[in-house]
């Protein structure tokens, strides 16, 4: 089965296409290079089925997409849908520094958080359906770590003391929000 997903980014359509076509036979994942919404939706879930239903309109086929955020409770959930454009504009040094500073005054016991993924999936027919990980953690006080991307030097994960950056990159893709919400891709795909 073909399944687009729904993004220009090459890396993410390699990091994908390793970890589904190895957990899901007969899953081939290809890019998709048509025409990009805008994304306007107000939820993770409404950005996935926005970038989804397009690929799925332009190529026909079965298509997913991801839409992923940072949610800090103290914060009411922000981030969220605004993860990427924290400080104005795509900048994650200038993100992260503004939420470090937003919570600089907030205690260890109140700078809970949690990375969240959700995947929308647009099948052949127009059905939809959508898979949602939440890794929990923590804001640490200071950046941490050189690997991984976004907010990661700042985010601790739950039951850890090292930030998601000092983690071996092996480690954190079989934990992270994404690779809890491929895994429910995988096992809906592969019972289809
Ligand atoms: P996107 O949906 O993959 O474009 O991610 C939206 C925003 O969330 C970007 O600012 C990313 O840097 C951030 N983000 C999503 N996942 C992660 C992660 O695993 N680590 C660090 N930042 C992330």
């Amino acid at each position: 089965m073909k399944l687009v997903l729904a993004t220009h980014n090459q890396g993410k359509v390699a990091e994908l296409r390793a970890i589904l076509e190895q957990s899901v036979p007969g899953i081939e994942l290809v890019g998709y290079d048509g025409p990009e919404p805008i994304e306007n939706g107000t939820s993770y879930l409404e950005n996935a089925l926005i970038k989804a239903r397009a690929a799925h309109a332009h190529t026909g086929l079965a298509a997913i997409a991801d839409d992923s955020g940072l949610a800090v409770e103290i914060l009411s959930g922000s981030p969220g849908i605004f993860t990427a454009i924290w400080a104005g504009g795509k900048d994650n040094v200038a993100n992260r520094r503004l939420l470090l500073a937003q919570l600089k005054d907030i205690p260890e016991s109140h700078r809970a958080a949690a990375f969240v993924c959700t995947i929308a999936m647009v099948d052949a027919d127009g059905d939809e359906c959508s898979f949602t990980g939440i890794w929990p953690g923590s804001i640490a006080r200071d950046e941490r770590g050189e690997h991984g991307h976004g907010y990661d030097p700042i985010f601790v994960p739950e039951g850890f003391e090292v930030t998601a950056a000092e983690m071996e990159p092996e480690v954190k893709n079989v934990l992270s929000h994404r690779s809890m919400a491929l895994e429910q891709l995988a096992s809906y795909l592969n019972q289809a």
